[in-house]
This record gives structure tokens, C-alpha cells and sequence, in this order.
């Protein structure tokens, strides 16, 4: 039998936009006194815009090059991926055939287009071989960057913006009001990652993390003495919500998080999970 405070919580939960996938969850979740919340797709919209397309390598137009893009993102899921592919479509382009698409988690997609290898990837990976980006990309600390490799040569990059959710920062200043410290863990650059933690009045900002650092740094929190919960809707945070002490998924975001994932968020309103952590607070003081 379902012990009656499960059933209660659990019913209580459903109406304030929660699914709850492990019982156990509910009772934990009064007592995390840290939070890690991925950036895209979970604090943020995840629905990106492309603000610039610009060339680096004179081979290739505009147009060719969110073509080729586009044609990659096609293959993707991530949230960079559909902005791309939507001003693609917006701009009516003819996409050309790929093959030996693969995604590098945390860090882009590969495949093969006419012969030549084409990658997407993190302004990290770049970092990583030793290419410097161009002076122009790194300009605006709210546009995240996507850099194009062709043959191992920075052929161009794509600029996207996304919107921070209405309610993220009503979410931080409540967690923090709980006691709990706030964090940010994401794979964008460190400007977009400091420009949203400014925003916010984030605790501590990791930028530039791939998914076995996000786990790191829950296990880190953890070894602090701190029950930490992670919110994420990627399969790249799917291994850091595994570790936390409360695993929290977006209910927009992948299915991989949410089947990790101890609570789902089904309206993916940050405010729902303050609204567990107070409630579960007040909750027990009555039942206790
Ligand atoms: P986040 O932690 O913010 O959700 P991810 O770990 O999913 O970010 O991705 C990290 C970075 O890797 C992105 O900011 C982007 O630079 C790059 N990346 C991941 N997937 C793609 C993709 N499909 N196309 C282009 N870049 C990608
Ligand atoms: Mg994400």
C-alpha cells in the first residue's frame, strides 16, 4: 500500500505542475540546501533565435554556410539545433544531404557534407585544438556562439539569443530565501554564463562544463556537506541528475532527463520547485 503521506504529496504535487517519479523524492526535496540548475533549456527558454551568421573563411557565402548548418542541425536536438533549423526554414533553403552524422555531447555535432567534414561546436572545443575565435564572436555576452569547422579550418559561426524564463529569477531569490545556495552549471561560454548568473544573483557560476564536470560538481557540493538537488533537461545533465540527492527534470526537455530524474517539472516553471521545496518545508512540520 501507498503510505498515506505518498498518496496525499503525491496528489497535492500533480495539481502544482509536479510528477513525481520517486516517492522518496518528495520528502528530500525540504532538504536540499544546495540547487544546480543547467542554463539552456531549464533557466533559460531554450528557444534560441539566430541573431548573426557570419563568415570567416571566404569559400563560402552566408547563405552556403547556414545551409550546410542547418542541413547538421537537421540530425540534433538541442535547443541551438531547432533555432538554426527554424531560421533555415524561415529563409526557405534548400538543405544538402549528410551522412556519418554524429553529436559530440556537451561540446557539438559532426558529419560529413560533399566529401568534407563539417562540426558545430562549443566555443570550448575550439579552445580545446588551439583555434582562436575571432574578435567579433566574443563581442556580446548574451549571444551564445557556435563555431563551423570544415576540414579542421574555422570556416564561420552562427550567434543565437535566448530568453531567460519569466519566473527563473523569482525561483533563485526564493531558493535563496530557503536557506539553499544557488548554482549555475552550463556548456555555454563564460560570458553568456556570467551575464545570466548577473541577472539572476546566482551564488556560483560553472561555465564551459561537459556532463561528466556537471557531475563533478554535484559530487563536489555533496562532499561540502550539502544535499544537493540538480535541475536539468539534457542528456547531458542526465549523469548529474543521477548523482544529486533530488534529481529535477524539465518537462520540455529530453526524455532522457526525465527518466533520470526523481521530480519532473511538467509546466518547466523553475517557481515549481520552490513551491516543493516550501510546501514539503511546511508539510512536514505538520505531520512530524
Ligand atoms: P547546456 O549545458 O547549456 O544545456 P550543452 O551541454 O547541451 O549546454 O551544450 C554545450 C555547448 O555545446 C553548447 O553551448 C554549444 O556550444 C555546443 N553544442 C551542443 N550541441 C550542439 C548542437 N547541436 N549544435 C551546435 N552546438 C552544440
Ligand atoms: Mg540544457
Amino acid at each position: 500500500a501507498i503510505p498515506l503521506v505518498v498518496a496525499i504529496s503525491t496528489a497535492i504535487s500533480a495539481q502544482r505542475g509536479l510528477l513525481i517519479r520517486n516517492r522518496t523524492a518528495f520528502e528530500e526535496a525540504r532538504k536540499i540546501t544546495a540547487m544546480v540548475f543547467d542554463k539552456t533549456g531549464t533557466l533559460t527558454e531554450g528557444e534560441f533565435g539566430v541573431t548573426r551568421v557570419q563568415i570567416v573563411a571566404p569559400t563560402l557565402d552566408e547563405t552556403g554556410l547556414l545551409r550546410i548548418v542547418a542541413a547538421l542541425e537537421q540530425q540534433s536536438q538541442h535547443p541551438i539545433a531547432q533555432g538554426i533549423v527554424r531560421e533555415a526554414k524561415k529563409r526557405q533553403l534548400d538543405l544538402p544531404g549528410i551522412t556519418n552524422f554524429q553529436s559530440i555531447t556537451g561540446k557539438g555535432i559532426s558529419a560529413t557534407v560533399d566529401g568534407q567534414t563539417v562540426l558545430v561546436v562549443s566555443p570550448g572545443y575550439l579552445k580545446e585544438k588551439g583555434i582562436s575565435q575571432p574578435a567579433d564572436a566574443k563581442s556580446n555576452g548574451a549571444e551564445t556562439v557556435v563555431f563551423v569547422l570544415i576540414d579542421d579550418a574555422l570556416a564561420g559561426y552562427v550567434a543565437l539569443a535566448d530568453k531567460i524564463r519569466a519566473d527563473s529569477k523569482e525561483a533563485v531569490q526564493r531558493l535563496q530565501q530557503a536557506g539553499i545556495d544557488v548554482y549555475m552549471a552550463t556548456g555555454d561560454n563564460q560570458q553568456v554564463a556570467d551575464a545570466v548568473a548577473k541577472e539572476l544573483g546566482l551564488n556560483g557560476v560553472y561555465a564551459e562544463v561537459l556532463p561528466d564536470q556537471k557531475v563533478a560538481i554535484v559530487k563536489d557540493l555533496q562532499q561540502q556537506g550539502k544535499f544537493v538537488a540538480m535541475t536539468g533537461d539534457g542528456v547531458n545533465d542526465a549523469p548529474a541528475l543521477a548523482q544529486a540527492n533530488v534529481g529535477i527534470a524539465v518537462g520540455s526537455g529530453t526524455d532522457v532527463a526525465a527518466e533520470t530524474a526523481d521530480i519532473i517539472l511538467v509546466n518547466s516553471k523553475p517557481t515549481d520547485i520552490t513551491n516543493l521545496v516550501e510546501f514539503g518545508r511546511a508539510t512536514y512540520r505538520k505531520m512530524i
